[in-house]
Parts: structure tokens; sequence; C-alpha cells
């Protein structure tokens, strides 16, 4: 119950944060989608109503009865919520940055790794990012790491990944002065299950104190978040 109430604790207090009212940056509708057929004829062409860059999955790990890993120390900070609170975060900016996001999930709800991956290989994104927080038998082991996929069956994608795992990392590192663990391979099933470039980011530890003091706070979940988002965005862009 303790656990239930800081995670919803911890989720509220961001509730009115200007960074989640996602329609804040949006740029205004064009057209009034109720108006159209009423009084024109219904295109023939589909067209946009917002320009976007393109879509990108979002996976914030865990969710429901698997509350992933969690601090030593009381109050207990759950995995699940941070991951759903920092993918919050990621969504909103980037929709500023003019991206469609899909979220494997929005709520404290279970979903299991391959109806994640399912989910995302039918929505075709340019990139999957699943967003996690690590744990480690000494309380010592810090930092941020990046994993992706190791695959010898695609390796165009594998490549992609790579580069795309990098990218973020940079970003997340520079956003938050973080140590960096690097980027490494794994067999994770959600990198392992989707068919677009995909990475799995381990945003920090909860078993390290200092760390943790960072990640209970939600301006440094928005800078890992912005550092997500300003890696996606680096790695979709033309020139990057
Ligand atoms: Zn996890």
């Amino acid at each position: 119950m303790l656990r239930l109430m800081m995670s919803l604790i911890l989720l509220c207090s961001f509730g009115g944060s200007p960074v989640l009212a996602q329609t804040a940056f949006r740029p205004p509708l064009p057209l009034d989608k109720s108006s159209i057929g009423k009084t024109q004829a219904r295109p023939k062409v589909n067209i946009p109503l917002i320009v976007h860059k393109g879509l990108v999955v979002i996976d914030p790990g865990h969710g429901g009865s698997d509350v992933g890993t969690q601090s030593v120390s009381e109050p207990r900070y759950l995995e699940k919520s941070l991951n759903l609170v920092t993918a919050q975060f990621v969504r909103s900016y980037l929709q500023q940055l003019g991206y469609e996001v899909f979220m494997t999930r929005q709520s404290d709800v279970f979903i299991s790794l391959e109806k994640r991956a399912e989910l995302a290989n039918e929505k075709k994104p340019a990139l999957f990012v699943s967003i996690h927080y690590n744990s480690a038998p000494s309380a010592q082991a810090h930092g941020v790491e990046v994993f992706f996929y190791h695959s010898s069956d695609n390796k165009h994608r594998m490549i992609k990944s790579k580069k795309l795992a990098q990218v973020v990392l940079k970003h997340i590192l520079a956003e938050t002065e973080a140590k960096s663990r690097g980027v490494k391979q794994a067999n994770y099933a959600v990198i392992r299950l989707t068919k677009m470039p995909a990475i799995l980011v381990e945003g920090g530890f909860v078993t390290n104190d200092a760390e943790l003091q960072k990640l209970k706070n939600p301006d440094y979940l928005k800078k890992i978040a912005w550092g997500i988002s300003q890696g996606i965005n680096e790695y979709l862009s033309p020139q990057g």
C-alpha cells in the first residue's frame, strides 16, 4: 500500500507541471475536423492536419503487478513509476519538436514484452525507445547506459540502433552530467523483437543513494527526458 501511495504521490506531484500540459505546445489546428464534410466535400487526399516529422514509439518499462526494480531505502521508489513519468515528459518534448508519439502504456498497467514489441511493429514507427531505471547488488553502481540488440540477421537495423543509442546517450549525459556506463549490447525482448531501430535506456540506479536523490526530483527526470528527446531529434533530423 505504501508503495502504491508513493507511486501515486510521485505521479500526482508532476500532474500540474506545465511540461505535461500536452496541448500547450501544439500549433493551432488549421482546420476544425468537425466542420469537414458539413460545408464542403471530403478531400480526396488525406492531408495531415499537423505536419509531423515522424512517428516514435516510447515504451515505459514494467507496469501494474510488474513494478520493475525499486529503491532499497524507504520510501520505496518504484521503477515502473519513474519510467512512466519520464516517458510522459519525453512524449511532451517530442510533440513540441513536431513528432507523433505512441506510448505502449499510458497508465499503471501490465503489458507483456511480446505485446509491446507487437504494438510497435504494427505502428511501424521511425524508432522505438524503451525507458527503464536500474539496480545493482553494489550500492556503488551508478550512471546511465543505453542498450541495443546485436543481431547478425539484420545488420542494417543493428547499426542504426547502435547509432541511435550513441546519440541518445550523448544528449542524456550533456543534460544530466551523469556518469556514462556506455552503449552496450543486450538481448532484451523489446529491442530484439521490434523491427525498427530500437534502444533501451537505463537512466540511473535507484540502488545508489546519490543517484536516487536526483531521480526523486522531477526536474532531473525532465533532464533525462530532454536528453532522450534531443537524441531522437538529432538521429531523425536529415543532417543528423
Ligand atoms: Zn526495467
